[in-house]
């Protein structure tokens, strides 16, 4: 295989994409395979000698696509989005063309700049204060990740990167109980410990309680323990809770604390000046995540931290041996001190080709559509018998109960995803069993998503 033979093959594989995703309505969206069934049709061994590109193309089609589940399939109703519009796929194949790594602004120029007039581009799209910089890293997790540790090293005056946690003071951070588990594994890998990242009660509306938070902070500084952060949850992932941020943030301000703004997913929808309202406040954080890899259309992987300042995130993250020294050049931004990995994709242009291929307006259209769908289609569950809405839709995600039983609501569930058509995913909520629906795949209709109200109709009772 040489770069003529790519040639050939890239149209090829063009070929393969437009047929598969054309055809994505045919298949069941779940993969309906067996565990260890993939494997067990691999050689157990690699091949010595080389093996002609048809015979790997012909396997690739006869064993991948139907063991894959259908991420970009219109009836995709799991989990969040993975939304992976035309236009960024596009993108993708020119960086893979080019196969740059953009750890320096030395070794991949276009990169660091697009990426930094990209961060612009969506600061001002989602309505935030022009004071916010930012990057891009690959998940919400690792920018999590990243803020955490700046959280730790912030309040341990730095001291932390040199000497370590053993002598430091017990450090704590708070979230809600409706934040994601990226917050805990932070927590865990920066050392500050599952049992030192405090989970703040929240009220009636899922919110953290502003109060408990300001009394839990108080106790800790009161038993030498040293609190470091705050992470807000604008969009929870179980059932799509947000925190009142302002009131939030002020308590944590008037302590010193570092805070993050996780709205991996609801953050897409703040490009649509109507849903502003619900992160209220957040031009006072510290760190914003949010993935256009979810609900944009740049597909994973794409996560945005929009920073208010990132000289302490640089302090805490960056490393500038000799040999990644830029001899002679001021002025410019080396994003590898931004973030955890030194190795960096060129992640911006997928941004760069959305942002100008469907417009601002276009992608607001399809984000308004997939909210007004959800409420209809939440309307139209509610009125089938047996069924009730648990939460209803925070933006497009809310979820639901069958015969208010977790046994009947998780064999329902089951049913629903063997036969194909749609694919949910359950959460418990209040201890009780539900199922989630959240409408966010970027080539749905409205009659992709009322689908799963006649789905449900037949395959109940
Ligand atoms: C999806 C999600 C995450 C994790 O995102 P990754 O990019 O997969 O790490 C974190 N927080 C929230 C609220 C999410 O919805």
């Amino acid at each position: 295989m040489n770069h003529d033979d790519l040639r050939h093959w890239s149209k090829r594989a063009a070929d393969w994409a437009h047929d598969y995703h054309s055809t994505l309505r045919e298949r069941p969206v779940r993969a309906r395979t067996r565990p260890g069934e993939v494997r067990a049709w691999l050689p157990a061994h690699p091949p010595e000698a080389p093996e002609p590109m048809e015979r790997i193309f012909a396997d690739f089609e006869a064993i991948v696509p139907d063991n894959m589940t259908h991420w970009q399939h219109p009836r995709f109703f799991a989990y969040f989005p993975a939304n992976a519009a035309p236009a960024s796929m596009l993108a993708e194949q020119l960086v893979n063309a080019m196969a740059a790594n953009a750890l320096l602004w030395q070794t991949a120029p276009a990169a660091t700049e697009i990426e930094q007039v990209m961060i612009g581009w969506l600061r001002e799209a989602l309505g935030l204060a022009p004071h916010f910089t930012g990057t891009i890293h690959d998940s919400a997790t690792t920018a999590t990740l990243s803020a955490v540790l700046t959280m730790r090293e912030r309040a341990l005056g730095w001291a932390g990167l040199r000497e370590g946690l053993s002598g430091a003071p017990v450090l704590t951070i708070y979230a809600s109980d409706q934040n994601h588990s990226s917050i805990d594994k932070a927590a865990r890998i920066a050392g500050i410990g599952q049992d030192n990242t405090i989970k703040i009660a929240t009220d009636e509306s899922l919110s953290m309680r502003p109060d408990v938070l300001d009394e839990t902070i108080r106790l800790h500084k009161s038993n030498n323990r040293l609190p470091a952060g705050l992470i807000l949850c604008a969009g929870g992932t179980s059932v799509g809770a947000f925190d009142r941020i302002a009131e939030c943030v002020a308590v944590a301000k008037a302590h010193d604390l570092y805070v993050h703004v996780d709205a991996a997913w609801a953050g897409s929808a703040m490009i649509c000046p109507e849903f502003r309202p619900l992160w209220e406040g957040v031009n006072r954080a510290d760190s914003i995540v949010f993935n256009p890899h979810k609900w944009l259309g740049a597909q994973f992987d794409c996560s945005v931290q929009f920073l208010a300042d990132p000289a302490p995130q640089i302090r805490t993250l960056g490393l500038r041996p000799e040999y990644l020294e830029t001899p002679g050049a001021d002025e410019i931004t080396n994003f590898n001190e931004w973030t955890v990995p030194l190795g960096r994709r060129f992640r911006a242009l997928k941004l760069w080709f959305v942002l100008r291929a469907y417009g601002l307006e276009g992608l607001r259209e399809r984000i308004r559509n997939h909210v007004a769908w959800a409420r209809e289609l939440a309307g139209e569950i509610a009125a089938i018998p047996g069924f009730q809405i648990v939460t209803q839709p925070s933006l497009s995600l809310f979820t639901f109960r069958y015969r208010d039983s977790d046994a009947e609501t998780e064999a329902l569930l089951e049913r629903i995803n063997d036969d194909g058509r749609i694919f949910l995913t359950q959460t418990r909520h209040v201890g009780k069993y539900v199922i989630r629906v959240q409408v966010g795949q970027f080539d749905c209709t409205r009659e992709d998503v009322m689908c799963v109200a006649e789905v449900l109709r037949e395959l109940a009772g």
